[in-house]
């Protein structure tokens, strides 16, 4: 039987979570190199727009299984029925919380191998190859896999960029999901308080890292992030000294991202923040070392004091806008 790959679309409020966009164009790309089908599985209720996005963004088949419960428990047991009925030769899922609690349920439930956070994959004389980070994000392994067990795998967000196909549609399989009892019940949603920040999707960020000196210094970085209508990033010394939350942080061990635009802001280029921006389309670094290493990974290196630099960017961008 022809063993598919099966990408499972995270919604949120019925629309695509991107990281899951960008595992149909990571399973595109390893169906393509094997001759396979992209099977994307939707799980819920009112999602007829997300099924025609998923063929504009890879898929060669949909398939919607309807449950109107919205645990995790209730998606797993879906994707465990999509494994059993299609028996694909590999399920990827985005590496979001939700997605990384999934992988691992319906990965011990039916008993076959699973890695979550993975930033690569390729196959290769019948066997896939997964990078993944350890030891918090020190290092990263290369973990193979062979055999005939379909592989759960959550990948992490700029492990493939997204890839649109205008116009492109398919059969949607619409199937009912049998009523089943869970242990678990969602009894109220409750809107989180906590500032969040969605650098992931983000198509402009401005990063901030020691150089900028201090707490009040890096209101700049905010402030360029702002006009130029982006997300604020930072290093891990920016987040460790407490001039912005963790949930800001890019690099290995915090957020991996894939703006259009990354602009660093007094960062010297270490191997773990630039692991975290290489998906990036266009990177600008300002930095008053002309030796420093984000000069190696920058389309634009302006050498100069942050201080001297962002006022005058700010001031220039306002300037074209108005
Ligand atoms: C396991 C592990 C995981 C890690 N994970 C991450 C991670 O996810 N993200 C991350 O960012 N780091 C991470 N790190 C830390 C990483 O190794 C670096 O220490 C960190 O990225 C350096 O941050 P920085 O560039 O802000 O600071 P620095 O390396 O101190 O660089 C500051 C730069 O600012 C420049 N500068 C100073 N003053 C000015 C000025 N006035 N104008 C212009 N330029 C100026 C300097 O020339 C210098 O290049 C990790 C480390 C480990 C061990």
């Amino acid at each position: 039987m022809e063993r598919n790959i099966m990408v499972y679309i995270e919604t949120v409020d019925n629309s695509p979570v991107v990281v899951s966009l960008e595992a149909i164009a990571l399973a595109k790309k390893l169906s393509k190199e094997n001759n396979k089908k992209v099977i994307a599985v939707l799980v819920g209720e009112n999602l007829d727009d997300v099924a025609k996005k998923c063929f504009e963004y890879g898929a060669d088949e949909v398939l919607y299984l309807e449950e109107n419960k919205k645990e995790l428990e209730a998606i797993g047991n879906a994707l465990i029925v999509a494994k059993e009925k299609y028996n694909p030769s590999i399920i990827f899922l985005g590496s979001t919380l939700n997605g990384k609690d999934l992988a691992n349920m319906v990965a011990s439930e039916l008993k076959v191998p699973t890695s979550v956070d993975v930033v690569a994959v390729k196959y290769e004389n019948d066997k896939y190859f997964m990078t993944l980070p350890m030891y918090g994000g020190n290092i990263l392994k290369e973990v193979t896999f062979e055999g005939d067990k379909t592989l759960v795998v959550a990948v992490r967000s700029g492990a493939c960029k997204k890839e649109v196909f205008e116009g492109a549609s398919g059969e949607v399989i619409k199937e009912k999901v049998a009523e089943k009892n869970f242990f678990t019940k969602i009894a109220e949603i409750v809107q989180e308080i906590s500032e969040s920040v969605n650098l992931e999707e983000a198509e402009i960020i401005v990063s901030g890292g020691r150089g900028m000196g201090s707490k009040e210094n890096f209101e700049l970085v905010k402030q360029l992030a702002d006009v130029c209508g982006g997300v604020v990033g930072a290093t891990r010394p920016a987040t460790e000294d407490e001039w912005i939350p963790r949930s800001h942080q890019v690099g290995q061990s915090g957020k991996i991202v894939a703006p259009k635009l990354y602009i660093a802001c007094g960062i010297s280029g270490a191997t773990q923040h630039i692991s975290g921006i290489m998906g990036s389309d266009y990177i600008v670094a300002i930095n008053k070392d002309e030796d420093a290493p984000i000069f190696d990974v920058a389309d634009i290196g302006i050498v100069g004091n942050v201080m001297d630099i962002i006022p005058l960017m700010i001031e220039e961008i306002k300037k074209v806008k108005a």
